[in-house]
């Protein structure tokens, strides 16, 4: 099923029976405490909320009422109860997510369910968020989406040793931006300037790591496998060229820039911060690629890829562990410079 479809659907029987436990809801709590909305408001309202949970069934492909039923008791109490978000800004958060996630499967940069995963994550960030939380992830994908479709133009043949082309799907849209979910949750919570530096953070390392991988691979380099330092094919995981490196400092430098205005620390420290735990996720990012992640082998012509499948063929197992795919060791990445920022917090005392 396509965006188009989906869309097609959203407007259609489904859309409207998917309201109806929002309805109830509303009608019934109106006394008790509903804060006072216009009903522009609240229409805006459940049109976002609609969108963002249909958006969910479909990713985890389940019984679109059920759905319903249980996240309804989620968002109903952090909307309205603790009054955490005004409504209004979360709608257009919802919206504009539903545009960026729309756009990007019409520019190929997502898979349909890469589309979905990136509207629901972009709806908590930019609703919860704001500009504050939008921009640096924005900044992220706009700029790697470009740069993967210029590196594909440039030098296709390396998508081969991939795991994933430059289209992402949502496991990926996860790896890179999960993290970051979690923390705009904890940030609303508590207000701590923290789980920003930390969101920025994350995302220094997952910039780094995409970079590095489309820099390093733009056009044929020397590429060294960065345990061993012996020479590798270029793409092989866990391999490192001097323009990868390049690739992984700007994509740290770029998103460091990107939440420049709304961060307290002083300059220098900052730069410094996120600079070092970006290159040090990348590294852990290329550590794990040249050892424990999993890796297959062509049956037909004998090439160590990331892929499952080559020439047609279904490839066989060749080393590392198996749950450990492109996706986990992202995931890592972003981990890693998450615990670097907290190390170094606690012993430079920042
Ligand atoms: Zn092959």
């Amino acid at each position: 099923m396509n965006v188009k479809e989906i869309i097609t659907e959203l407007m259609g029987k489904n859309f409207v029976s998917s309201l109806s436990p929002f309805w109830l809801i509303f009608s019934g709590a109106e006394n008790v405490i509903m804060p006072e909305l216009s009903p522009f408001e609240i229409l805006l309202t459940l049109l976002a909320l609609s969108m963002f949970f249909i958006a969910l069934a479909y990713l985890i492909n389940a019984n679109i009422q059920y759905i319903f039923h249980l996240s309804f008791l989620f968002l109903f109490i952090h909307l309205f109860l603790n009054n955490l978000l005004y409504p209004l800004n979360f709608c257009i958060g919802v919206m504009f997510a539903g545009l960026v996630a729309y756009i990007s499967n019409k520019l190929r940069f997502l898979t349909t369910s890469g589309s979905l995963a990136t509207f629901l994550l972009a709806s908590i960030l930019f609703g919860l968020g704001g500009l504050k939380w939008s921009v640096p992830i924005l900044s992220f994908f706009i700029l790697s989406s470009i740069i993967s479709k210029l590196r594909k133009r440039n030098n296709q043949k390396i998508d081969e040793y991939f795991e994933k082309s430059g289209v992402r799907d949502h496991w990926q849209v996860l790896a890179n931006g999960g993290v970051g979910g979690l923390l705009i949750i904890l940030y609303t919570y508590t207000q701590n300037e923290l789980f920003y530096l930390l969101n920025i953070a994350s995302l220094a390392a997952v910039c780094a790591d995409t970079w590095a991988t489309e820099l390093g691979t733009y056009n044929n380099t020397n590429t060294y496998n960065i345990i061993n330092l012996k020479k590798v094919t270029q793409g092989r995981s866990g391999g490192i060229s001097v323009k990868g490196t390049f690739g992984a400092i700007l994509g740290t430098i770029v998103i460091a820039v990107s939440g420049l205005t709304w961060i307290e620390l002083p300059l220098l420290n900052y730069f410094v911060l996120i600079l070092s735990a970006g290159v040090f996720g990348s590294m852990v990012d290329s550590v794990i690629g040249a050892t424990i992640q999993v890796q297959h082998k062509c049956v037909s012509c004998g090439k160590v890829t990331e892929k499952r499948m080559h020439c047609e063929e279904e490839t066989s197992y060749f080393r590392g562990v198996k749950l450990i795919n492109n996706d986990i060791v992202n995931f890592f990445a972003s981990i890693s410079a998450i615990i670097f920022i907290i190390i170094s917090i606690i012993i430079f005392s920042i």
